[in-house]
């Protein structure tokens, strides 16, 4: 099979980054070495015990067929009463679409909407995914740098200048992957006024980290600050981060009607509804005991602060706090033009990253990846003494690196 046979816009779009990363380290493992691995983006927590529970008793008890594609009746009841309780956002049932993660959301709305030569706004840093996503479905990623100075977001300024007539959508993730920044309620309302003078413009809002928010802040997502963007925002949000689910594969959603049935008819001719076992789980995550979500915050929280810590005391690399999610996005300018202790030459953040994994022994996933170099991500979402571990690796290594071995 040769390349000339494939889709134009996969074959000219990049596999994902953080796959690629999580493949290399699970290649290195089986060839029996040691890998401390900061790069994947999944909860280091056991799915809570009731969830699991609920998950054999569907088993057990027949949820094994085909459910309704947009989800089941009882989980879109779930999934309604969680946005109105946590969200403030008026939604019933009949508003909202379960699908096979929160991945498929994205890929869904994108898809059952964009055609050649859309735009899609989408600020930098972001998820390696987002801009793909667009790419796949034919459309332009419009990426919009957004630096330290504006703490890693974009501001209505930056989306003012972003928007041309052919602009379709606007993707918003807060907490952030890869930096943890949090957009605060003035934020969003700022932001919201732009998008007011623009009602051309969707917003898809991924909320997938809103449980993971530290120093106690409140969570805000855009359809709530500004109630007249709701007939045109996709908000969005997961079991995979809030429960520790993320093998479980579900995602939801909330959006005008015209938007999920047009997501639902797509879902519907390609996986259908979600594993109907995931869903029962998704269903006992939601309407159970929320206990997990305080507990696994007030974790990764001290762990935020430790990391923070180390991190800036080490030489070349500096950070910022995040305000949530489980990343930190390090800036590595320092390391750049000098060798590692093995005698590479570190000419970009994806050279550190290498460095890292094959010299040190950790794996991070480059800032490139993200939209922003030179930065590394890494997820802090692994248990105490594995991340002493690999702050005293990462600090040898730079400590080699700027100051000779
Ligand atoms: N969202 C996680 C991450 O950024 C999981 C991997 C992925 O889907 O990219 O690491």
């Amino acid at each position: 099979m040769t390349k000339q046979y494939l889709n134009k816009h996969l074959a000219t779009a990049k596999p994902s980054a953080t796959y690629k990363v999580m493949d290399r380290v699970a290649a290195l493992r089986a060839a029996g070495i040691n890998i401390i691995s900061l790069c994947a983006g999944e909860p280091d927590f056991d799915t809570p015990e009731h969830i699991r529970t609920a998950a054999i008793a569907a088993i057990n008890g027949g949820h094994t067929r085909y459910t309704q594609v947009a989800g089941t009746r009882a989980l879109r009841e779930a999934v309604a009463s969680k946005f109105r309780r946590e969200n403030g956002l008026d939604v019933q049932w009949q508003d909202t679409i379960v699908c096979s993660g929160g991945k498929q959301v994205i890929f869904n709305a994108l898809a059952a909407t964009l055609n050649e030569g859309d735009e899609v706004i989408v600020p930098a840093p972001y998820w390696v995914s987002y801009p793909e996503i667009v790419q796949l479905c034919g459309a332009r990623p419009v990426v919009v740098p957004c630096g330290e100075d504006s703490g890693l977001k974009l501001t209505a300024e930056k989306l003012a200048a972003a928007i041309t007539p052919q602009t379709r959508w606007l993707i918003l993730n807060s907490p952030s992957n890869p930096t943890g920044a949090v957009y605060s309620r003035a934020e969003l309302q700022a932001l919201a006024q732009v998008l007011l003078a623009n009602p051309h413009v969707l917003v898809l809002s991924d909320d997938i980290y809103e449980h993971l928010l530290f120093d106690d802040q409140t969570f805000f997502t855009l359809a709530q600050v500004e109630p007249q963007l709701q007939a045109r925002t996709l908000t969005m949000n997961g079991v995979s981060k809030a429960y520790a689910m993320t093998g479980w594969r579900i995602g939801y959603a909330t959006g005008p009607h015209w938007l999920l049935e047009a997501m639902e008819k797509l879902q519907g001719q390609q996986t259908s509804g979600a594993s109907a076992i995931s869903q029962q789980a998704a269903l006992a995550a939601l309407t159970g005991p929320q206990d997990f979500i305080s507990r696994s915050r007030e974790v990764f929280e001290t762990r935020r602060d430790r990391m923070v810590r180390q991190l800036n005391e080490m030489p070349g690399l500096s950070c910022a706090q995040p305000g949530g999610a489980f990343y930190v996005f390090v800036c590595c300018e320092e390391l750049l033009g000098k060798t590692s202790p093995a005698g590479k030459l570190l000419a970009s953040d994806e050279d550190v990253a290498l460095a890292l994994l094959n010299e040190a022994g950790v794996a991070v996933v480059q800032g490139s990846a993200f939209g922003l170099a030179p930065y590394i991500r890494i997820a802090y979402a692994l248990d105490d003494a594995s991340l002493l571990q690999a702050c005293a690796a990462i600090r040898e290594f730079c400590t080699a690196v700027m100051h000779g071995s």
